[in-house]
């Protein structure tokens, strides 16, 4: 088996999913293939010198080992509850074990039409394809939770969107495509069996060092509570906008899933969006924690006869776990952006310090990475032209940089030891949107080179590339990308 398939999910009960194969592409042609993570994943890393193996990517063979199915789940989208999503363009084939022991999906998304598509076509426009890729792959560089990129293919075919575009296939490899509309499934049609055996399915999966525990369900629920305010922390500290944060786009093992029009910050603006859909701006940037709140509050609801079979017990019990999503959120945010800052203490008055800075940035349009990466620059050699130039206007930023000096001295330690923080903090380089458009134009003229080149350098953000020094730079006016468009 040249992918060591260990399937579990298909062994569930027949309404946790459809069986479905994928449809066969015109002219397959691979665009990339992730060796690290095939080596990860246990693949051999000859295997995708054998002819099968596009195919398998493609989804005009199915592996030995693979149970190809649609996964079923509901989902609330931009606060509107649809009963019945499922998997409409992903078919997954199977789990492995990874050499971590850490079992992960890997499921095709484009690979054609499956009994919940509706009026869709099942199929993915190439450009979405390579924009998951490098924007996820991007995303593990930095250190985040997330879903992560096998391989891309491009199909040989066009697909209908606004205009006809050459179509791609995706391989997704996740911890699971769990996610909470899963969970509200289940409870929308009562399937009360089914949904008690999905809590047990994920704890154990996700958060096995709970599985024993007396009460399953709010074990599940403060687990996913805690995975969610890291990740949301997380994406804030690298300005992160997800863009389509609904219910089913929110998994329960805490990574980051579903790029679609997702987007990060140039210049710092707290109430920043991208997405062409996202027309009142519920999934802004600074939407994002309470928006995983609300979530989270939909998953609680899910569950909640199996937190206490008494309801107003459950409800109890539910609602201080959610209460808890607040403080640990912000104890993660606020020590995140301590630390971009080289603070190592996340108290009150050093949070302070760091909101004005926001502020300022906001206040002046600075750019967001530059302007913490450049925080270092001016640590390591004061007045640095590089820090002071992003602003327009210097007096305020001069008198918070003594403010901030006092700070760093105030907690003794080397400034070599908080450089060395700001650096760990700080990426250099992050999957501009302007780039990415870049690629995706010229990856439907046939050319990957740019796809390929923008690839590595986000393979190593934390690092100085003297030949890359361009990816560092915000877009000029005339590149700015205003708005992105679904992942369809
Ligand atoms: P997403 O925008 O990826 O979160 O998807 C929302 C829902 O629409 C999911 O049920 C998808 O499976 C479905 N969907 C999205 N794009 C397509 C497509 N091209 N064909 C069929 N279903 C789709
Ligand atoms: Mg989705």
């Amino acid at each position: 088996m040249p992918i060591p398939f260990n399937n579990t999910y298909a062994n569930l009960p027949d309404g946790f999913f459809k069986r479905v194969t994928p449809t066969p592409v015109a002219a397959p042609k691979l665009i990339a293939y992730n060796h690290e993570l095939a080596a990860e994943l246990g693949i051999d890393d000859d295997f995708i010198k054998e002819e099968s193996a596009l195919d398998i990517f493609a989804g005009n063979q199915i592996p030995e080992g693979a149970e190809p199915l649609a996964m079923v789940y509901s989902g609330h989208q931009f606060g509107g509850f649809s009963p019945v999503l499922g998997d409409g363009r992903a078919i997954l084939l199977g789990e492995v074990v990874d050499i971590n022991g850490i079992r992960r999906d890997i499921q095709l998304k484009g690979a054609g039409a499956t009994p919940f598509s509706r009026r869709g076509d099942g199929r993915s426009a190439l450009g979405p394809v390579l924009r998951e890729y490098i924007v996820s792959e991007a995303m593990a560089a930095l250190g985040i939770p997330t879903t992560r990129a096998l391989a891309a293919v491009a199909s040989g075919e066009q697909v209908v969107r606004e205009a006809m575009e050459p179509g791609g296939v995706f391989t997704r490899v996740a911890k699971s495509h769990l996610r909470i509309g899963t969970t509200q499934y289940f409870a929308a049609h009562e399937e009360h069996g089914n949904l008690e055996k999905l809590i047990s399915y994920s704890l154990q999966r996700h958060y096995p060092e709970k599985a024993d525990s007396a009460n399953p369900a709010l074990a599940l629920l403060e687990s996913v509570i805690e995975a969610q305010a890291a990740l949301i922390a997380k994406w804030m500290g690298v300005g992160f906008i997800h863009g389509v944060m609904n219910t089913d786009n929110m998994s329960l093992s805490g990574e980051t899933i579903d790029y679609g029009p997702c987007a990060f910050l140039d210049e710092y603006d707290p109430a920043k969006k991208f997405s062409y859909i996202d027309r009142g701006g519920r999934y802004a940037f600074a939407n994002q924690p309470s928006i995983a709140h609300w979530n989270l509050t939909r998953l609680a609801e899910a569950i909640l006869p199996f937190i206490s079979k008494e309801q107003e017990k459950a409800i109890e019990l539910a609602e201080s776990a959610l209460e808890k999503f607040p403080k640990i959120f912000e104890a993660l945010y606020i020590g995140t952006f301590c630390r971009k800052a080289g603070l190592t203490d996340g108290d009150s008055d050093n949070w302070a310090l760091l909101e004005e800075f926001l502020e300022l940035m906001n206040s002046q349009k600075v750019d967001f990475t530059l302007c913490f990466r450049h925080l270092s620059t001016e640590l390591a050699q004061p007045e640095s032209p590089q820090f002071l130039s992003l602003f327009s206007e210097q007096v305020a930023i001069e008198n918070w940089l003594i403010k901030w000096r006092e700070r760093l001295t105030q907690q003794g330690i080397k400034t070599e030891e908080s450089l060395k923080i700001m650096k760990e903090s700080n990426p250099i380089f992050i999957p501009r949107n302007h780039r990415l458009e870049e690629v995706i134009r010229a990856g439907k003229n046939g050319d990957f080179a740019p796809f390929h080149r923008l690839n590595k350098v986000l393979s190593n953000p934390f690092t100085e590339q003297p030949d890359a020094s361009e990816f560092e730079l915000p877009p000029t006016p005339a590149e700015v990308v205003p708005a992105t468009f679904c992942g369809t």
